[in-house]
């Protein structure tokens, strides 16, 4: 067994376990290592009984002079015992814990931790953490107590002594693999030190400088990692560099031909994918843009340009619905030119591939090439292995937060090196974007096409509840247009339960709120065919007001829906509010955002009142950033993929000086085999901001 050793191989007793620790991102005996307390319990004042007082938290330790079970006079157990040291006695007791009888007996040795309480007029400790004391330290009492992410059937208690045992075991498995200069330039622990002292530190200070080093680490490897992404990359080369130079009236009707002129930041995105395209080497490049500010259209000349030159394109976007939105929204913009879009879906495939494509008279059994497509759309069932291209040129991939690394390398391999260009709305701010995409280049678009009005954002105070309904009634009577009510996720990600509680709300809005409207109901359960004719009825205005789950909250675009109203929005980081509030506001008409909240507590209500005067996406991911990196999480809309787990991306100095010390060091990895072999860990996870 070493560290890599899973965890349901690790013996009898982790095996049991190992369903749980995996929700706690523990799968290797190695990761409990990386299972970082969250904070310290400080049990480090060790007292004599005779000096305890009342309100202290104090450790004390002695010899158990009695121990037994009671019962109060409403029937509760209760555990009592007396502890004696040199010069003093003290009562002990607990709530309803019975099994503490078959871990402490009358004459051990035990140390305990807790507080000095009153009970029934006399001076006790009550609930304290105790462990019997043997011959190794003491870990749950005494000292500074880690106290860890739990989860059910997991204590932090239990996870303590597994840290402990490991690091008893195995510590001389964790081998130093920096390079001495990084270490000594830079003032950092030694590695082994420093797993030791973040679990258990001797005092905070030691905490901290452990956690320095592994913050370090983990942002080093990550830059090390994305810098040699970059390098492998370098070494491919397309087939043949596009001609644009050629093309120039076909591109010139493209632009003619749409229904407004581009921003300046779109022209620049088109002008660096451009001469990205007319290269040896295949693009990779990163298209950052808040909602809204129009990548789809950037994307589209970039897919008319490889058709020109004969090669194909795909476009991958992370649903069903949005890939049948950018299927309409691209077949219009090309289809004018004669280029031919297809689309492909879970739901769909069946139909593209109908037909089997003969090529060069030979029948191909094995996989189909798709017939008849320049440009196809869909979601990630264009990776399916029956899909093949003849001349894949170029792939986009949009909202790529969404898929994976494998899935990322999967539909480039569909193709010979072909270019790649991502898409993402989620607004990363620019430091954290550079060093988890350190390999891509980025083209920011941070301009709104002219005349985007301010959507007006407003916390409304339960009390106003029913003046709100009252407002979007006449709103709408007035302007004729639409809204959108999305309810939150329960647990999460979308669930039954926030299916249900999406349900029972549409219900109630239908009989009570809004009797004379028509209302649609959307959510993920649904299938792909039921939520087309959902959003096809609110796009065609047969719809008024569509209630939803947060599935709507990536990428629809119905510009005549002007009215956004938010339940729960405490439950949405800040980020993903902008992004919900981004499906209004797409056409020329004014339009409004309704936060509603049942969160008391200040903090709360300040976050969400930053939405009322914020409008721009990178800075209220800076500001969820800082609030997280203050321990706020929210349970809503994880993506499955881990993000950092000791340094934080608000650390900009950090990111920083890793950045200069990783560029020190490459390309020269070979002369540094360990972590060589660490960066090839990395390269295969995925990290990401949310
Ligand atoms: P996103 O960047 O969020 O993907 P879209 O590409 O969906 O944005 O574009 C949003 C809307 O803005 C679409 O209706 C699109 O036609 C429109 N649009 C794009 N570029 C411009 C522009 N330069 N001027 C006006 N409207 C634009
Ligand atoms: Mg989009």
């Amino acid at each position: 067994m070493d560290l890599q050793t899973p965890i349901k191989e690790a013996g009898r007793v982790y095996k049991m376990y190992a369903q749980k620790l995996e929700k706690l991102g523990i799968r290797t005996l190695e990761d409990f290592f990386y299972h970082i307390p969250f904070r310290y319990e400080d049990y480090s004042l060790i007292s004599k009984i005779e000096e305890v007082q009342v309100g202290e938290t104090v450790t004390i330790q002695g010899t158990v002079v009695e121990v037994r079970n009671e019962y109060t006079k409403s029937w509760k157990r209760l555990q009592k015992a007396k502890v004696q040291d040199q010069a003093g006695v003290i009562d002990v007791i607990w709530f309803n814990q019975p099994f503490i009888l078959n871990i402490i007996h009358k004459g051990d040795s035990i140390s305990l931790s807790g507080k000095i309480d009153w009970y029934l007029n006399k001076m006790v400790m009550q609930s304290p953490e105790y462990e019997v004391i043997t011959n190794s330290p003491t870990i749950h009492t005494g000292r500074l107590v880690p106290i860890y992410p739990e989860t059910k059937g997991i204590s932090s208690k239990w996870l303590r002594r597994q840290v402990y045992k490991m690091l008893k075991d195995r510590k001389q498995n964790l081998i130093e693999y920096f390079p001495y200069s990084i270490i000594e330039n830079n003032n950092l622990m030694g590695f082994s030190e420093a797993i030791e002292q973040i679990h258990f530190p001797k005092n905070l200070k030691s905490a901290e400088v452990a956690k320095q080093r592994l913050a370090f680490n983990e942002l080093f490897i990550l830059q090390l990692a994305s810098m040699k992404r970059r390098f492998d990359w370098g070494k491919n080369l397309v087939g043949h560099p596009f001609s644009i130079a050629k093309f120039k009236k076909n591109i010139e009707q493209f632009w003619a031909n749409l229904p407004f002129i581009l921003t300046n930041a779109q022209k620049r995105a088109v002008k660096e994918i451009f001469t990205d395209l007319a290269g040896r080497q295949p693009m990779n490049r990163l298209l950052e843009g808040d909602v809204g500010t129009g990548k789809t259209v950037v994307a589209s000349i970039a897919m008319y340009l490889a058709c020109l030159n004969g090669l194909q394109s795909v476009f991958m976007a992370p649903t069903e619905i949005l890939a049948q939105q950018h299927y309409d929204t691209i077949s219009t913009l090309l289809s004018t030119f004669g280029v031919k879009v297809n689309l492909t879906t879970g739901s769909r495939k069946h139909k593209v591939l109908s037909s089997k494509y003969k090529r060069k008279g030979k029948t191909l059994n094995t996989s189909y090439f798709i017939p008849n497509t320049e440009v196809l759309v869909g979601t990630h069932a264009v990776l399916s292995k029956d899909i093949q291209f003849d001349k894949l040129g170029l792939v986009v991939i949009d909202e790529q937060q969404r898929f994976g690394v494998e899935q990322r390398a999967l539909i480039k391999q569909k193709g010979k090196n072909p270019h790649l260009l991502t898409m993402t709305a989620t607004p990363i701010p620019r430091t954290v974007a550079l060093t988890l995409y350190g390999d891509l280049d980025l083209s920011y678009l941070d301009e709104m096409p002219k005349n985007r009005k301010k959507i007006l954002t407003w916390l409304v105070p339960p009390t106003k509840r029913k003046s709100a309904y009252q407002w979007i009634r006449d709103q709408i009577n007035k302007t004729q247009s639409q809204a959108f009510i999305i309810c939150p996720f329960i647990e999460e990600s979308e669930s039954i339960k926030t299916v249900k509680a999406a349900t029972l709300e549409h219900e109630r809005l239908v009989k009570e709120v809004f009797k004379d409207f028509k209302l649609g109901l959307l959510h993920g359960e649904q299938k792909a065919k039921e939520k087309n004719l959902v959003l096809d009825l609110f796009r065609n205005k047969k719809i008024d007001i569509l209630v939803a789950t947060p599935v709507v909250e990536v990428g629809i675009d119905i510009p005549n829906a002007t009215i956004i109203l938010i339940e729960g929005a405490e439950r949405f980081g800040l980020s993903q509010l902008h992004q919900l509030r981004g499906r209004v506001g797409r056409g020329d008409k004014q339009s409004y955002c309704l936060l509603f909240t049942e969160a008391q507590n200040e903090r709360s209500i300040a976050r969400l009142r930053a939405m009322e005067t914020m409008y721009i996406g990178a800075k209220l991911a800076e500001l969820d950033l800082q609030l997280r990196g203050a321990g706020e999480m929210y349970g809503t809309m994880q993506h499955g993929t881990s993000s950092l787990k000791i340094a934080s991306f608000s650390d900009f100095e950090l990111i920083e000086k890793t950045k200069l010390e990783a560029e020190k060091i490459f390309p020269k990895l070979s002369e540094y085999p360990l972590l060589k072999e660490k960066i090839k860990t990395i390269t295969t996870k995925q990290i990401s901001p949310d």
